[in-house]
């Protein structure tokens, strides 16, 4: 494997009993990999061994807010990362969970509600650092190393054609977003990755989120924007469902994408409960934005 891959373990969210809720996988040349979202509950370790994926890779997990759909799927991973068979060649080291920073406690909280002892150092606490993400003035960010170390930092986003520090294999940095009512502490993810032969991919999940003021910077010119999106057409006379909890239309992030000089769009956050149809939201953005748009399904793959 020489590429950056992106698994696409669950497209949908709250209350959709046809995709999976929200979890991302990014997996680098030499295995590791990157969870963004952890889905809903026990369907994360359904998705991860479809997609064969093994936990032991996962060496970082980021949540984008403590939603249901997004954050109760932790400690099944957690959970599973501690039970399970560890292979020779796994990881074995810190795995950082990064989340929101005033979201810190209540996650690692309802992790320990739901599995009292989680955090003891005989179970998986020795192993877990939890990483407060804040966006005041600079932007948060872990670098991972070929030497299987991870370091917190404060990030310059870099540019197309720029290469990665030496002997890292990937940034990833945060930017708070708005999101819920009522609000919650939100952030977008963005995952710069080095390909096999040094060439950076950038990677940019926005998390659920409102319109953001400076997300056209944290996203420019990344060669895949994931993005949530509501088809305009599903919320008829329900525009509470966008503007009352801080999501955004298909339209929307098609105009994002397209302020943001992003290579391709990838559309997820459906919900067939509102009347969701792939199509239908593929076309509205395709309205607004000029690049490649994929709407996958869960489990879908792609390179970037
Ligand atoms: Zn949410």
């Amino acid at each position: 494997m020489s590429a950056v891959t992106v698994t696409f373990l669950g497209t949908g969210s709250t209350g959709d009993p046809s995709r999976r809720c929200g979890s991302t996988a990014v997996s680098l040349p030499d295995g590791t990999v990157i969870l963004v979202d952890t889905a809903g509950g026990n369907e994360i370790l359904h998705a991860l061994r479809e997609a064969s994926i093994d936990v032991a890779r996962i060496r970082v997990i980021v949540l984008t807010h403590q939603h249901l759909d997004h954050a109760a799927g932790l400690p099944f991973v957690l959970f599973r990362m501690a039970m399970a068979g560890i292979p020779a060649d796994g990881h074995r080291g810190p795995i950082d969970v990064c989340a929101p920073a005033s979201a810190v406690d209540d996650l690692r909280r309802m992790c320990e509600i739901l599995f009292p002892g989680m955090f003891t150092p005989w179970w998986i606490g020795d192993r877990v650092r939890w990483h407060g993400c804040t966006s005041d003035q600079y932007v948060w960010g872990l670098h991972l190393r070929d030497d299987g170390t991870t370091s917190p930092t404060t990030v310059r986003l870099g540019v197309a054609g720029e290469a990665l520090p030496e002997g890292v294999i990937a940034t990833i940095s945060t930017m708070a977003v708005s999101h819920g009512a009522p609000p919650v502490p939100a952030q977008a993810v963005r995952i710069d990755a080095a390909r096999a032969n040094g060439e950076v991919r950038r990677v940019v999940i926005s998390g659920d989120t409102g319109p953001n003021l400076g997300f056209t910077r944290f996203a420019d010119g990344v060669d895949l924007l994931i993005h949530e999106a509501i088809e305009a057409e599903s919320l008829g006379a329900n525009p509470f469902l966008v503007f009352g909890t801080g999501h955004v239309t298909a339209a929307s992030a098609g105009k994002v994408a397209e302020a943001s000089r992003v290579k391709r769009l990838a559309l997820h956050h459906l919900n067939a409960r509102t009347g969701q149809h792939p199509e239908t939201v593929r076309a509205e953005a395709a309205e607004h934005f000029s690049g490649g748009i994929l709407v996958p399904n869960d489990l879908d793959t792609t390179e970037v």
